[in-house]
């Protein structure tokens, strides 16, 4: 049942994904009966028939067609609960018209969206796009989705999609959007991509085998993705975001990855920063957070993310480091430089971390991934970071495996060397992002044995692999490790 309060007309209701789901998810092959044909009736009846058809209107006063579907009165429309399935869009005459339906037999009914609870949420923005909760869900989503994560990534110095709600890279096409006329407009199609999203997953659940994940409009790609899993959602519609990420370019980098995703790009691809042609573009970032932050659209306990470039050169570094001023934050690094002002921040917020893609145990492969000849330098400097974090947990290193160039046994030990020398715990590896998306088995295979060596060696020296793989590789994961444990 949904109840308007006073004169406050949920014409939110169609902004929720949850709305259609708590339909889809009870309705169970019943025909689709609204109660009421007044305004709010107008509204969300288009919503539902977007979905599942309106057999018909039921109203105590009306007769004849509403949109052009009858209505006929609750004495003439012969409803019963095995079935109907009624949608009250009601008036303040919601307790009588329940009490009507639980007198032809309907026991069991969900208040699903009650304005009166929601006047605290009386920002235009919380009410845009809020709903009361329901009960956790079993959908396949992801958790950068869920829990509301917005990304800035791409270039942002050309009218390209450049925001989205996951940070994988590379993948095409992923769900996006570009920047608007002003920065309302901007997060105000960024959430609608973000319901749209979350209403497509929820979609393809409830209709189960019969709809392939080939017909998604939004996640397609995400169908691939190791992050894409099913879970029993909080299913909530509005949240504040729980994080924001700055993998945006032109942004200035030092470094020279084979893999990387910007210097690989060719068609918008640049790293190079110009102050006169790019500031306005970081104006419409900074105006964007912004406005998010005075809406309070951006959770108190947000976590920042940095991996535009190179952070400890950015010529924004100071502003960012103002605009998130003592929260919780990632910073990207290639560690080339050791830099104060993040030090202080990593040694003033235990939360923040400093993330390192390492690569490699060995000079000579540094120089072949990285480009430049500063191995022995970088691995001083996240030294020097670990003595200023309150946590060793702080630093954080990553393999990020490339086949063919770091997955042999002088980078394997020299790697572990490394770690135990500094302490290091656990190291996270990570495929590369082709052969992640990757459906070959045999480089999937390859990919599994690779990491699975490199984990069985390290736990062999009492270092915690980091795995983030999909279960079917950890399998195979597991199964590599074990052959090499074994073999040893
Ligand atoms: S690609 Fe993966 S992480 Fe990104 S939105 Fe899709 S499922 Fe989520
Ligand atoms: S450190 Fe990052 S931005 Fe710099 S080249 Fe490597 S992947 Fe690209």
């Amino acid at each position: 049942m949904l109840r308007q309060n006073g004169n406050n007309l949920c014409n939110q209701a169609d902004c929720s994904p949850e709305i259609q789901l708590l339909f889809l998810n009870n309705v169970k092959g019943r025909k689709v009966v609204v109660w009421g044909t007044g305004e709010l009736s107008g509204y969300v009846s288009p919503f539902i028939e977007k979905y599942l058809p309106i057999s018909f209107y039921t109203s105590r006063d009306a007769v004849g067609a509403f949109r052009g579907i009858r209505v006929t009165t609750k004495e003439a429309s012969g409803l019963s609960p095995e079935l109907h399935y009624v949608v009250v869009l009601a008036n303040p005459a919601f307790v009588e018209i329940r009490q009507d339906l639980e007198d032809l037999g309907f026991v069991q009914y969900y208040s699903y969206f009650d304005l009166g609870s929601m006047q605290e949420w009386h920002n235009p923005w919380l009410s845009d796009l809020g709903v009361m909760s329901a009960k956790p869900l079993k959908y396949r989503s992801c958790a950068q989705i869920e829990y509301a994560e917005l990304v800035f990534q791409g270039p942002i110095d050309k009218n390209v999609k450049c925001i989205q709600p996951c940070c994988w890279i590379g993948l095409d096409p992923l769900p996006a959007v570009a920047f608007g006329g002003t920065p309302e407009d901007t997060l105000k199609s960024f959430m609608l991509l973000r319901r749209e999203i979350i209403a497509e997953n929820i979609r393809f659940s409830l209709l189960g085998d019969d709809i392939s994940d080939e017909e998604r409009k939004f996640t397609k790609i995400c169908t691939k993705c190791p992050s894409f899993i099913e879970s029993g959602w909080p299913a909530q519609g509005y949240r504040p975001i729980a994080a924001v990420h700055f993998a945006m370019y032109p942004s200035p980098c030092q470094c020279k990855c084979t893999y990387c995703f910007v210097r690989n790009d060719e068609k918008h691809g640049s790293l190079q920063f110009e102050e006169s042609i790019h500031s306005k573009c970081y104006d419409r970032l900074f105006d964007t957070v912004g406005y998010a932050l005075d809406n309070k659209m951006i959770s108190e306990d947000v976590c920042w993310q940095f991996a535009a470039g190179e952070i400890t050169i950015h010529p924004y570094k100071e502003k960012f480091l103002d605009l998130i001023k003592n929260q919780a934050a990632g910073f990207v690094t290639n560690a080339f430089l050791f830099d104060e002002s993040i030090a202080a921040h990593l040694s003033s917020n235990p939360r923040s971390s400093l993330c390192f893609s390492i690569d490699c145990g060995t000079p000579e492969t540094w120089r072949k991934i990285k480009g430049v000849d500063n191995f022995d330098a970088v691995v001083a400097n996240i030294a020097k970071y670990l003595q200023v974090c309150q946590r060793p947990e702080q630093v954080q290193l990553k393999y990020i495996i490339l086949p063919g160039m770091n997955d042999n046994s002088m980078d394997y030990h020299g790697i572990v060397e490394i770690l135990k020398k500094l302490q290091i715990a656990r190291l996270g590896i990570t495929p590369d992002h082709h052969s992640c998306f990757d459906n070959n088995p045999s480089v999937q295979d390859d990919l599994c044995k690779a990491t699975g060596y490199l984990a069985a060696l390290l736990r062999k020296n009492g270092i915690a692999p980091g795995l983030g793989h999909t279960q079917k590789q950890l399998e195979r994961i597991e199964y590599y490790a074990n052959e090499a444990l074994a073999a040893d």
